[in-house]
């Protein structure tokens, strides 16, 4: 993999907090990289360090072959896509795009030719003389992008590119720009905390902890073999059950209840297993089967949620999806499976 991004080492400390930790990490061209975590835990930081808003304490910026660490924002082949898009409200589209360009004394003839190809990239041609308050919410996303994008950069960076949308509109979006990002074959690198955004959009996601990178992996990686508890909790809904592992691939759990897994985790050792909800299967299927007792069920129309407790008193979240036999009641018993292959063993 050649990196066009790459940060060796970085921090970023504001006076007593350390706000990027050591950080390393390698992209490569035309990736959608999301950072993701909690509120605090230095994404905006770790954007503004590739922009150039920030200069790191220590370590290297090297984007397209080129360390950057010491270049100011306005030199770098680097443009930003804010959060809440920052248009001028009096200015047309066409002149939106324009600003960077115009500010460049780049000749009249060109700006208009690039507006245009700009606005035609981000499927705005025909809107040149609107106003920033007569588009939709997604509209003045693109041509936030599109005045980005008219400057050639090599990478483009987006801090919660769609936050400042309502929820229907954001799954809609979220398309437009995955779409987007895949004609352009631009590098974008997305700050986000929303998981599913993450999820949906990132060709890589990093996801931080306090300053720190804590895994790097595709979206199924990071969901089907998260290598903490960070990890398993902060993307999507996971059980997870403090056990202690009795004997080769099998683990204990507090009330007694013992599980299969398939792994190596040696015995004697304090374990968290994580069990995704929608893996747990309904009915007896091989091993680790038992009766459990539903406590309560949130029925969502395609799926419910089912709170179930075994007979060890072990409290369980399953997910089902509906359609498939009656409607299931607090209070009803069903005959659970955890396969094997369901149980990721994390460092407890
Ligand atoms: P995130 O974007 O993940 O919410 P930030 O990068 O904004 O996190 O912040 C990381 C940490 O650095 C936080 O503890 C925050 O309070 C601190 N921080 C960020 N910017 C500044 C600043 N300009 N001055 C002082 N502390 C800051
Ligand atoms: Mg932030």
């Amino acid at each position: 993999m050649t990196a066009h991004v790459e940060l060796a080492g970085v921090t970023k400390r504001y006076g007593r907090v350390t706000a990027v930790d050591r950080v390393d990490l390698q992209i490569p061209k035309g990736e959608f990289f999301a950072l993701l975590g909690p509120s605090g835990s230095g994404k905006t930081t770790l954007l503004r360090l590739l922009a150039g808003f920030e200069l790191p304490d220590e370590g290297r910026v090297v984007i397209a072959g080129r360390d950057v660490a010491q270049v100011p924002p306005y030199h770098r082949p680097v443009n930003m896509v804010f959060q809440a898009y920052a248009l001028f409200p009096h200015l047309s589209v066409a002149r939106n795009v324009a600003f960077g360009l115009e500010m460049e004394r780049v000749g009249k003839s060109e700006i208009q030719a690039r507006v245009a190809e700009a606005l035609a990239q981000v499927e705005l041609s025909g809107f040149e003389d609107r106003k920033p308050d007569q588009l939709s919410g997604g509209q003045r996303q693109r041509v936030a992008i599109a005045r980005a994008i008219v400057k050639r950069p090599e990478l483009l960076l987006l801090d919660e590119p769609l936050a400042a949308l309502d929820r229907r509109l954001r799954e809609k979006t979220r398309a437009e720009l995955r779409a987007l990002q895949q004609r352009l074959g631009l590098t974008f690198v997305m700050v986000t905390h929303d998981q599913d955004e993450a999820l949906a959009l990132a060709t890589r996601i990093a996801v931080l902890d306090r300053g720190r990178i804590v895994q790097v992996g595709t979206p199924a990686e990071l969901y089907e073999r998260p290598a903490s508890r960070f990890v398993a909790e902060f993307l999507g809904d996971c059980n997870l059950l403090e056990a202690a592992i009795v004997e080769p691939g099998v683990a204990a759990l507090p009330g007694g209840a013992r599980l299969h897994f398939a792994g190596d985790a040696a015995p004697g050792s304090r374990v968290t297993l994580a069990i995704r909800p929608e893996k747990i299967a309904i009915g007896a299927d091989g091993r680790n089967t038992a009766v459990g007792t539903i406590e309560a069920v949130e029925y969502l129309g395609d799926i419910s949620h089912l709170q179930v407790r075994l007979p060890d008193g072990t409290a369980l979240e399953v997910t089902r999806v509906n359609g498939a036999g009656p409607p299931l009641v607090a209070g009803d018993r069903l005959m659970l499976t955890i396969p094997l292959e369901a149980i990721t063993v994390l460092p407890a």
